[in-house]
């Protein structure tokens, strides 16, 4: 199981998680990152086999540890 969100103040909008994994992260007004599936809720299973090895990649590319992920929902 596999769940994500993005930690707002730990980005530093470099545009890395979007371009590895452009279905599971977008960026608000101020290019700020955010988990797209659920809004950055962190509710929503990464299932995809595909979005499983785009979201690696995009965990290790980011160089703030602005992304989480743990084996359980998010809870708001
Ligand atoms: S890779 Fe990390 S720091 Fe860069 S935009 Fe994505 S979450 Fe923000």
């Amino acid at each position: 199981m596999l769940y994500s969100q993005v930690i707002p103040e730990r980005c530093i909008a470099c545009g890395l998680c979007q371009l590895k994994a452009p279905d599971l992260f977008d960026y608000d007004q101020e290019g700020i990152a955010f988990f797209k599936p659920d809004h950055n809720q962190g509710t929503t299973l990464i299932e995809d086999p595909k979005e499983r090895i785009a979201f690696k990649t995009a965990y290790t590319a980011c160089p703030t540890g602005a992304i989480v992920r743990q084996s359980t929902p998010f809870s708001s």
